[in-house]
Formats: structure tokens, sequence, C-alpha cells
């Protein structure tokens, strides 16, 4: 099957997707963390995850100076997810189409501020 073409560019974007305060992760993600890591999956839930409501599991945070906080798993420097192959689903699935918004909105800025590298606040 081919590949879809999508509209939008994750290396000329600072990651805002990753900054995004919930991050869910399933069973089956879980899972394949702790398989990416070796680790054993109670280790797995408590050193990457914690729970938001009781309810839905998610991924722990870092700082950033960008967003303020980000993915535990973001590489800061490099701006890019450093388990791209273990990420969880709901990363896979994003943007869920064609079109991302946040890559839309940067591409109009950095066009009308006339800089490549403008980084509007979110
Ligand atoms: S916000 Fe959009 S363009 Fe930026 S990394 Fe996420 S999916 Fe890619
Ligand atoms: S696991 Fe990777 S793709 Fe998903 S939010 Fe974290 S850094 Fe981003």
């Amino acid at each position: 099957m081919s590949k879809k073409k999508v509209d939008y560019d994750c290396m000329q974007c600072p990651g805002y997707c990753c900054s995004y305060p919930r991050i869910e992760v399933t069973d089956k993600d879980l899972k394949r963390l702790a398989r990416h890591f070796d680790l054993d999956l109670a280790i797995a839930e408590k050193r990457f995850t914690r729970w938001y409501e009781k309810d839905e599991r998610i991924l722990r945070h870092q700082k950033d100076e960008i967003y303020g906080e980000i993915c535990r798993f973001f590489d800061t420097d490099a701006r890019c997810c450093t388990i791209y192959a273990a990420r969880p689903s709901v990363c896979r699935d994003y943007p869920n189409g064609r079109k991302c918004g946040y890559y839309t909105f940067i591409k109009f800025e950095r066009k009308h501020q006339d800089d490549p590298d403008f980084i509007p606040s979110a």
C-alpha cells in the first residue's frame, strides 16, 4: 500500500504535539514500552507514566524551553522523539489526517514574519 501523502513536515516543527499535557498510554502501549527498554511492566509504568484523574495513564513530562514542558521521551535539543519505534498509539495516529493545524499555523506565521525559524507562542 502506498504511503499517505501528508501536508505537514514534523522536521520543520519544534514538536508541539509532544507538549500536550495528556498523552495516553494504553496497556498495549505500556507493554511495547517495557519491551523496548527491557523492563518489567510495573517498573516501566512507574518510570514513564503517571495517572491522570485515576482513569487515564499518561506519559510523564520534562521541562522544555519552548513549550514549558514536553514528553519525557522528547529530545529537547534535537527536537524529536527518542522512542519513535516504541511510541504510544496516540502518537502514531496524530494528527489523524493529511493536515496538522499547528504546522499550518507555524508555516503561516513564518511566512508573514519573514523568518523561517520563527516559533509563535502557542
Ligand atoms: S505539531 Fe504537527 S508538525 Fe509538529 S511535530 Fe506534531 S504532527 Fe508534526
Ligand atoms: S512518545 Fe515520542 S512522539 Fe509520543 S509524545 Fe513522546 S516524544 Fe512525542
